[in-house]
């Protein structure tokens, strides 16, 4: 798909989604990636979801995923479907995971990662094996994945690890959740931040390897702080504020290149949203990670 069009190349019906992870509060760069995501898929007649990624209960925040789901519903983005949260879903990950090891695809490992690196990235061929605690490790360490990302264009990834699928503490990694859910939710279309863009090589051998084609991935420049971070939980960027959601979107719009008039904050959100589907342009979002002209994006304390 070109960034110059708005059109899908099939005419299968866009699917879209917002997968937060409830670390903490949303904050004005997962505005900017649930905004993009959403215009993304409204503007392509699409259906867009939201699916809770709390998968990893030792670094969710009590109250965080309610939070964000009332932060997303201020801002008038409503998902179309229920939402769907993965702690619900260990079932469906043990699944794929019985298919890649009837598929001899994923094997026990309890190396350190030290020894990993030292084997080179891994291959099964070179792991100590199951003695104690170990992880299912997916085997696609060597593999190039070459695909064209809707704003960083084309990729060229090398993976040079097979990453874990479901971790020594029990838990399901990250990578596994995603790909199945998004098999399951039929996702065809995965508009995140920039900050994902390197884990979508091992996304795309998953997908493939339990027999899905890969959907058509988008990454969004990400929102940096004075610093020159990227605005995250972990550096504390200041949680978004429910009270100011019209201009709140504005700022966000801004940010993914729509030329809002400032008249429009005076309006309700939901109303906003329809103007900016209906503006919405792919080419007009710069992909370079920068900082965003509102007082949003400050930490505080430094602004
Ligand atoms: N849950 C992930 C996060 O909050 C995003 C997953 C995705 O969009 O693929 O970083």
């Amino acid at each position: 798909m070109s960034l110059s069009s708005n059109s899908s190349p099939s005419s299968e019906r866009y699917v879209g989604r917002f997968a937060p992870s409830p670390t903490g509060p949303l904050h004005f760069g997962s505005l900017v990636c649930a905004l993009g995501s959403y215009l993304d898929a409204i503007a392509h007649g699409g259906h867009w979801l939201i699916r809770m990624e709390d998968l990893d209960p030792p670094r969710e925040v009590p109250g965080a995923a309610e939070r964000i789901l009332h932060s997303l519903h201020t801002h008038g983005l409503h998902s179309h479907s229920p939402v769907v949260w993965q702690s619900k879903r260990h079932d469906l990950y043990q699944h794929a995971l019985q298919q890649l090891r009837a598929q001899d695809q994923i094997y026990p490992c309890s190396c350190t990662r030290e020894q990993v690196r030292r084997a080179g990235g891994h291959t099964k061929a070179n792991c100590i094996g199951e003695s104690g605690p170990h992880s299912l490790r997916f085997q696609c360490a060597g593999a190039r994945e070459g695909f064209t990302d809707i704003w960083q264009g084309a990729q060229q990834q090398a993976i040079d690890e097979d990453p874990i699928l479901k971790r020594k503490d029990g838990l399901y990694a990250y990578q596994l959740a995603v790909v199945v859910d998004d098999i399951a939710q039929g996702v065809n279309h995965v508009v995140r931040g920039a900050d994902l863009l390197d884990c979508t090589g091992i996304q795309r051998c998953l997908f493939r390897a339990l027999g899905a084609e890969p959907p058509q991935f988008g990454h969004l420049p990400l929102v940096m702080n004075e610093a020159g971070q990227k605005l995250s939980k972990q550096n504390h960027a200041a949680p978004l504020d429910d009270n100011k959601a019209s201009s709140n979107l504005i700022q966000a719009l801004g940010f993914l290149g729509l030329r809002p008039s400032q008249d429009l904050a005076a309006n309700t959100p939901a109303h906003i949203l329809v103007w900016a589907s209906a503006h919405w342009q792919r080419k007009a979002v710069d992909r370079h990670n920068r900082r965003s002209t509102n007082s949003t994006t400050a930490t505080p304390g430094n602004s």
